[in-house]
């Protein structure tokens, strides 16, 4: 086990996990960020961003969220005077364990750290569908931005286009009537892909009432080319459903492991449940960005999530100092 004591440990160097660690840096506290393997990058959403245009001064930004770790974290080891504050791991957390009020973090090399103060910023990963027992067949269409997530980066691109949802509970189909109501594409289609529709009546009463058609068939192929355009959803009778662009609507994987493992509460869908300053339900231990309860799931809340979360660490650190300075003069 290395000896140092850090006062904050960042895990995950993605949008929430680059903001956490800057913020922890300029405010003059001893960081140590572990930014993930090759494994948990590959999974990250983060990584995936190619390109935000729903941010000012990203526009013309390839990879934000990978461009903006690389190039915060190498102004803070060459420029910014705080070197001496940031250590940077190369490597994921494996366990994470608190003793007598300290974080044990032991990473996936085998190495082990110690910190007053965590700051957890793992990400959650979208659910994809499935063709022929297969992701394989949607991610090239992914890659190319025909088939998205993420209302607010990507709903955009309904306009002007034939637009489908996939998924077969409610959130597939109040997104595909929310595209309606805001950008009315020429047809809105929701894919329940083999599923029973398992929505609520309100919404199913929008559906009727816009005439979004609902297609219970199984996609058992996507036509078109990706770098281009995505053309069409074929279904199991071999007839071809025209889809210009997608919302995949099916759920979420949450990467709280070292959250449960520390026993912190989290809700069904298995994101951290926080207060307002983003401390969970054990003391000390932080959450910020995607994987925190009851955010937007978007950069610029993460980023405003993790400054909240480094600040209330900063301002209990400080408050020790001051009650310390005041008992000895
Ligand atoms: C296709 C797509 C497009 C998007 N477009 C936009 C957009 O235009 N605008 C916008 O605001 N938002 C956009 N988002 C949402 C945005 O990506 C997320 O809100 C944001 O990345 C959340 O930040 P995060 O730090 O919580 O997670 P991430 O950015 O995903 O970072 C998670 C980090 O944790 C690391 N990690 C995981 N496990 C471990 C571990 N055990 N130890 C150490 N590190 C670990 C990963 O390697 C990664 O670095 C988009 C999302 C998707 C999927």
């Amino acid at each position: 086990m290395t000896q140092e004591l850090f006062e904050i440990a960042v895990i995950g160097a993605g949008a929430a996990g680059q903001m956490a660690a800057l913020r922890s840096v300029l405010n003059n506290r001893n960081t140590i960020v572990f930014k993930g393997d090759a494994k948990t990058n590959k999974r990250a959403r983060g990584t995936w961003v190619s390109k935000v245009v729903n941010m000012p001064y990203t526009h013309s930004v390839a990879r934000p969220i990978s461009a903006g770790t690389r190039d915060t974290f190498k102004w803070i080891k060459e420029e910014s005077g705080f070197d001496d504050k940031f250590t940077e791991i190369a490597a994921a957390v494996s366990s994470l364990k608190k003793e007598a009020e300290i974080f044990v973090l032991e990473d996936s090399k085998g190495e082990t750290y110690q910190a007053r103060y965590v700051v957890l910023a793992t990400g959650i990963m979208d659910m994809q569908p499935e063709i022929n027992g297969s992701i394989e067949p949607v991610l090239p269409f992914a890659n190319n931005g025909h088939i998205d997530y993420c209302l607010r980066c990507d709903g955009h691109h309904a306009r002007g286009k034939i637009t489908a949802t996939i998924g077969h509970k409610g959130p597939a189909a109040w997104v595909a009537a929310m595209l309606h109501e805001r950008y009315q594409p020429p047809e809105t289609k929701i894919f329940t892909n083999g599923e029973q529709p398992a929505w609520s009546d309100e919404v199913a009463e929008l559906v009727k009432t816009y005439k979004i058609k609902v297609i219970e068939q199984k996609i058992t192929s996507i036509k078109g080319d990706p770098k281009t355009k995505m053309e069409a959803f074929v279904l199991e009778d071999g007839s071809e459903e025209p889809v210009e662009f997608a919302f995949a609507m099916l759920g979420q994987i949450a990467y709280n492991e070292l959250a449960l493992e520390l026993g912190a509460e989290v809700t069904d869908r298995g994101n951290v449940i926080a207060n307002d300053k983003g401390e969970t339900t054990v003391p000390s231990f932080y959450v910020a960005g995607d994987l925190r309860d009851g955010g937007k799931y978007q950069i610029y809340t993460a980023w405003d999530q993790a400054v909240d979360s480094v600040d209330d660490i900063d301002a209990k650190l400080r408050l020790e100092l001051r009650q310390r300075q005041l008992l000895s003069s």
